[in-house]
């Protein structure tokens, strides 16, 4: 049962209270709350003709010189009584009233200067977000949001010197989440003695919470709510202990002129006189609202029920539990009915007047935070806030129900004869999704993985028309994401030039994001703005030398902007290397921007993996294969493809897609009198690969035009080819499906389509006299068949390796392409798409073995690179495993698959 507020009134309050003007002095008792409310007086400011209501002088000036007053700005007797008052039932020395209740915050944050550090909450009303907002852009604040429902998740943003403020609000509004205020002003200054901790206290009031006792250095409220009561003023209050704190805050007011005027400070006074009263009925009708709907069975935030789940924490810094209760009903249409069908509760914001309110926060006070960001903070689209006022509680009732049953949210049950609730058809997968949404754990080391591809007939025939077929090879890009612990964001890309950078998170140019709502998928085309605004500001100065690099960086920051939900922007490291050759027209872009797609999507909460049963069998690197769905395919697909047009410009689609889906696709463009697009191959079988990197650079661009310019001069023999290679690939693609051709004759048949195919390469003027050494190399003695892969020109060739070959032989042609200074890799086709460690402790085996360091030449850390063991913000995973980034980023590039492997379970396409 909920506590009855009225246990709370009796304490006494310590106070500093006036002496009864009375002729027979005697020893009293501290006064109670209620009974200083209503007495304003002061002792020092005696009224000349005893009136009995403070007086408004409504003067801008006041004659003379050297007067206690001269010019209203600075101070006025009316405010003078005001303030003194406040201070009284605040536990305060000094009180301070201004405009309103942001007057109130931006006069406080005017201590702070360019480079103080603010730690707040991530929960906090909005004109106070838009406030800091400002100023960490216009003064050069450094703002940390962060979940302040738990004390521990600040310390690692307490800095002994650089945090200049904490700013609180409990509860909050509309969520009514509880802050441990006392705990975290102990905290905070332990670890930082010169911070101020600041709380934001309206939705309590002086009466119920005085936070100045449970050591905060400053206290505000937006005295437009309980403190005035009446919604016909607007102002704001902040209170202190502090006399150099109190200096600084007088200074300010008096500057800029924001004080609170005598006719408002005259009003205020009135309205706190009965602000014990309002607040008892207010808060007692609320508790009765409250257990009402929790009865119903709507889920309900209100510290005053039990199921609170920060109940404790609120009754050990406050004196009751408030007037503001919200609840979902679980249908947005349907809340917008309950509150459209309501008399009595008037709709609007704001809150802490004598009227009761009703609103839903999404479409009105917090409308202007953006979907993406609301549902990052948890706030149901369908949540109902109420205001509870001072009317017959009866009658509240009564409105309300009327208005749930005209709703249809709830409805009368014969047999049990009451009101229930009407079931919600979406309830499960609502929970599904919430559950997705507010996990509490944050999981931010993800390791992903995802093949490159060869196209293995139709390549420059496919800027024509024809059709192409490719295929995932079994080298692999990897992905790893890991926590940092000081607000940056760095890549590490092992494979270009071991290139390491890092950016201040709340640097990247924010402002120019269009979030992705929850639960959407980001549009068919690039934000050019977020690209120019990221290539402008935080790629700035990384020069030409250094163009592959920050293309990929682009990428990367590209999408961890896009896809972040709301303020949440976790501190992290992205890692990738891979066992492709990267340029050789082997999609090792592709695979990249897979990877990236896959970990941020993982990092930021846009995926949810399926549970898995645990294994039974042991771990093998395609036992997951088909674990992870199509839908998060599809997603990781769209995505990688934006990143791939960050770095190609116009890329066709396929190597992403390869690399997502893995396999094999056929692939036609558009626009030659067919409709393009790709499909997948289905049933096509693993084969056995030789890819031999020529080393020999290609200007892929050139090739492709040379092809055209051929075409345009003889049109003929250009067609001819197209036509032949149109129907290779038919025959490579029926030959592939067939599941009744047997394994002999589907060798030959693409050993056969893999000659003739690369002839026709040839006269089209591609092929190059390496490619060509290649080709005999492999030919004689040992019979197999070679065409060149992708733009040709150098580059790659494919040999097919069949079943049988002999593994001596393949070993002496292996090592007679390394004497040719050529780099062969065996590998095979067809195999997995994108992987995903799984995060469950069940499939992961260990954490992270030391191995031997790398030994592959041209990637040696250069000393700017900083150790990932002791950089800045890096620090050990707390849990079961180790974390995997040290032995990830010193393995060689041939230890990385079996090391991989040897991880755990992976998710595969
Ligand atoms: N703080 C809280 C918790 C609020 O709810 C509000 C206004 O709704 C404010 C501050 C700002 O106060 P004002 O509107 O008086 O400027």
């Amino acid at each position: 049962m909920a506590p009855n507020p009225h246990d709370f009134k009796d304490r006494l309050h310590d106070l500093p209270t006036p002496e009864p003007e009375s002729p027979f002095p005697r020893a009293r008792k501290p006064y109670r709350f209620s009974t200083l409310c209503a007495t304003v007086e002061n002792p020092d400011m005696k009224d000349q003709y005893g009136s009995s209501s403070v007086p408004i002088y409504q003067t801008a000036t006041f004659k003379g010189v050297g007067n206690e007053y001269d010019y209203t700005r600075s101070g006025n007797p009316t405010r003078t009584h005001l303030q003194h008052h406040l201070a009284k039932i605040s536990s305060a020395s000094h009180a301070f009233t201004v405009s309103s209740g942001m007057a109130a915050l931006d006069v406080i944050l005017r201590i702070l200067k360019p480079g103080d550090e603010v730690i707040a909450g991530d929960d906090l009303y909005g004109g106070t977000n838009r406030l800091l907002t400002y100023i960490r852009k216009h003064v050069g604040v450094v703002v940390h949001h962060v979940d302040t429902t738990n004390p521990e998740n600040l310390h690692d943003y307490i800095h002994p010197t650089k945090t200049a403020m904490v700013l609180l609000e409990s509860p909050t509004n509309p969520l009514l989440k509880i802050v441990d205020l006392a705990t975290i002003s102990k905290d905070v200054k332990e670890i930082a003695p010169g911070a101020v901790i600041v709380v934001d206290n309206t939705m309590m009031s002086p009466y119920l919470q005085r936070p100045l006792e449970h050591g905060a250095d400053i206290v505000y409220d937006s005295a437009t709510k309980y403190l005035s009561g009446h919604h016909d003023l607007m102002a704001g209050v902040v209170t202190c202990n502090r006399d150099d704190i109190a200096q600084q805050i007088a200074f300010t007011i008096n500057s800029v002129g924001n004080a609170l005027t005598p006719i408002d400070s005259f009003l205020l006074l009135r309205g706190i006189k009965t602000l014990a009263l309002r607040m008892d009925r207010q808060q007692q009708t609320t508790q009765l609202v409250a257990e009402y709907l929790w009865n119903l069975g709507f889920h309900v935030n209100y510290p005053g029920l039990p199921d609170h789940p920060q109940r404790e924490v609120h009754l050990r810094i406050a004196d009751g539990n408030g007037a503001v209760l919200s609840f979902e009903t679980g249908n947005k249409e349907l809340s917008e009915k309950i509150v459209a069908a309501t008399r009595l509760w008037g709709i609007s914001v704001s809150f802490g007047c004598v009227n009761s309110l009703i609103s839903m926060p999404c479409v009105m006070s917090h409308a202007s935070i953006d979907a993406a960001t609301r549902a990052a903070r948890g706030l149901p689209e369908d949540l109902i806030r109420l205001c509870v006022g001072i009317e017959d509680p009866t009658d509240l009732l009564d409105d309300l129900e009327h208005a749930l049953l005209d709703a249809g949210a709830i409805e009368l049950n014969a047999a049990q004869n009451k009101l229930v609730r009407v079931p919600d058809p979406d309830a499960l997968s609502r929970a599904v999704h919430d559950l997705d949404l507010n996990g509490d754990q944050e999981q931010l080391e993800w390791f992903v993985s995802a093949p490159g591809k060869v196209i293995l007939f139709g390549e420059h025939a496919v800027v024509h028309g024809v059709t192409a077929v490719a295929a995932s090879v079994d080298l692999r890009c990897y992905g790893l994401t890991t926590p940092r612990t000081d607000n940056k964001l760095s890549v590490h890309f092992s494979d270009i030039d071991n290139f390491y950078h890092e950016w201040d998170i709340q640097n990247l140019p924010w402002d120019s994001v269009t979030p992705i709502p929850v639960g959407g998928t980001h549009p068919e085309e690039l934000d050019q703005r977020l690209v120019e605004a990221i290539t402008s500001t935080a790629l700035a100065e990384l020069g030409e030398d250094k163009k592959a690099a920050r293309a990929a960086s682009l990428a990367f920051l590209y999408l961890y902007m896009a896809l972040a939900k709301g303020d949440r922007r976790p501190a992290l490291n992205f890692t990738a290397r891979s066992t492709l050759p990267v340029g050789a027209g082997l999609g090792s872009s592709a695979s990249f921007s897979t990877c990236a797609a896959a970990a941020l999507s993982l990092v930021h909460r846009r995926l949810t993996l399926p549970a898995l049963p645990a294994p039974n069998v042991t771990h093998t690197s395609h036992q997951g294969r088909r674990a992870l769905p199509h839908n998060i395919a599809e997603d990781v697909n769209r995505l990688a493809f934006m990143a791939e047009k960050i770095l190609h410009g116009n890329p066709s689609g396929v190597d992403n897609s390869v690399s997502v889906f893995g396999g094999a696709l056929a692939y036609t463009r558009a626009g030659f009198g067919r409709d393009g697009g790709m499909e997948g191959i289905q049933g096509f079988k693993s084969l056995k690969f030789l890819l031999t990197n020529s080393k020999v650079p290609r200007d892929t661009k050139k090739l492709v035009a040379g092809v055209g310019e051929k075409k345009a001069n003889e049109p003929e023999l250009v067609n001819g080819i197209l036509k032949s290679i149109q129907s290779i690939s038919d025959e490579a693609r029926r030959a592939l499906a067939d599941p009744e051709l047997p394994r002999d004759a589907l060798l030959s048949a693409l050993n056969a389509l893999i000659e003739e195919n690369h002839d026709h390469l040839v006269t089209l003027g591609v092929s190059h006299p390496a490619l060509e050494t290649i080709r005999e190399k492999t030919k004689s003695p040992f019979g197999l068949s070679t065409k060149l892969t992708g733009a040709g020109g150098g580059g790659c060739a494919v040999t097919l390796i069949p079943d049988d070959f002999k593994d001596e032989d393949l070993q002496s042609l292996i090592d007679e392409l390394i004497r040719q200074d050529y780099q062969p890799y065996l590998t095979s086709v067809g195999g997995s798409g994108l992987g995903i460690l799984s995060p469950y402790p069940e499939h992961r085996t260990r954490g992270s073995d030391p191995l031997p360091p790398r030994q592959d030449v041209g990637q040696v850390t250069p000393p700017e690179t900083p150790n990932p063991e002791i950089a800045e913000g890096y620090e050990k995973q707390a849990g079961v495993f180790d974390p995997l980034r040290p032995p990830f980023e010193t393995a060689a590039t041939t230890d990385l698959p079996g090391w991989t492997a040897g991880l755990g379970r992976w998710l595969y396409v």
